[in-house]
């Protein structure tokens, strides 16, 4: 799990901070607290959870809260800066994904799959033994997510959400959701620290392309899911959604929002949804785009380094 990093963010303020000596605890760096009549270094930071605490007159919180009060600035705009140093400010519907997770009738599946799905990913153009870039997990008949495949979605390896497909086509909503899913995109945390990045719609899009590339789970990112992207500062962008014109036209949107990376924008003229692609169609259509196929972070050695015109 990512945090925020006391350190470099006192060293940049000018904040002078103690590493070790009278009142600093293992794992805590201490500052003058600024809560209360503090002359020497009472307030620690947590260099594990960045959370804070003064052992002098009790004040505790989070990195936002800090800073928002070291520097006399709005709430919103601490907490931009807290982001900024690598804080994750999100609250995390911990425990409705626990219970879930641990929930006597949700399965992790691993193939052989049970019939349903092995059915399912086949009428998809999966192989029966597809193993996609997390877990599935399945709940049968049971519960909120019962006959859906059931996939987490991850920031930092931490599960912020999760996100349900309904396999019988029989729902009313077909894409079912808990927890901050919009906060990440799918696959992200799979995807290589500064390499290129194939930005697509769906887990099935997702799950056609593999990696380097990730959800948005839809076709409108949003800014925590921009910010979730910068953070892997990416070489490149390419953003693969599907050839209807509203999905284009998102894709142009979101291209202009990528600002922090060259960005590209794949124009499916006659073509079908990724998710309707073969397996083969797909990784042919990922050697085209990428600059780098060969560097994927499966480690696969793709021997396809021509980079061709797309259609
Ligand atoms: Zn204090």
């Amino acid at each position: 799990m990512k945090t925020f990093n006391p350190i470099k963010y006192l060293e940049d303020q000018n904040i002078k901070f103690w590493t070790s000596g009278k009142n600093v605890g293992r794992g805590w760096i201490n500052i003058k607290c600024p809560f209360c009549e503090d002359n020497t270094n009472h307030l620690g930071i947590n260099l594990r959870s960045g959370a804070f605490s003064c052992w002098k007159c009790g004040t505790t919180g989070s990195p936002t809260k800090l800073i928002s009060t070291l520097e006399r600035i709005a709430f919103t705009e601490a907490k931009q800066k807290a982001i900024l140093y690598g804080a994750t400010t999100i609250k995390v519907a911990e425990k409705e994904i626990e219970e879930f997770k641990m929930g006597r009738e949700v399965h992790t599946l691993f193939p052989p799959y049970p019939e349903t799905i092995k059915n399912y990913l086949i009428k998809r153009g999966f192989p029966e033994d597809f193993k996609p870039v997390t877990p599935i997990y399945y709940s049968y008949h049971f519960g909120k997510f019962k006959f859906r495949i059931t996939v987490p979605i991850t920031l930092n390896n931490q599960i912020i959400g999760i996100c349900g497909r309904d396999i019988t086509n029989k729902a009313s909503v077909k894409y079912m959701t808990d927890g901050n899913n919009k906060h990440s995109l799918y696959g992200l945390d799979a995807c290589y620290q500064g390499g290129e990045i194939i930005l697509v719609e769906g887990m099935f899009d997702q799950w056609k392309i593999g990696s380097p590339s990730c959800a948005v789970m839809g076709s409108s990112c949003s800014k925590e899911q921009i910010l979730a992207l910068y953070h892997k500062h990416p070489s490149k962008v390419i953003i693969l959604f599907d050839p209807e014109t509203k999905a284009q036209k998102n894709a142009l949107k979101l291209a202009g929002q990528i600002w922090f990376a060259e960005c590209e924008v794949v124009e499916l003229i006659d073509n079908k949804d990724p998710g309707d692609w073969t397996m083969n169609e797909a990784e042919t259509m990922k050697n085209d785009l990428l600059e780098k196929p060969w560097l994927n972070s499966e480690g696969r050695q793709l021997t396809n380094t021509s980079k061709k015109k797309y259609l």
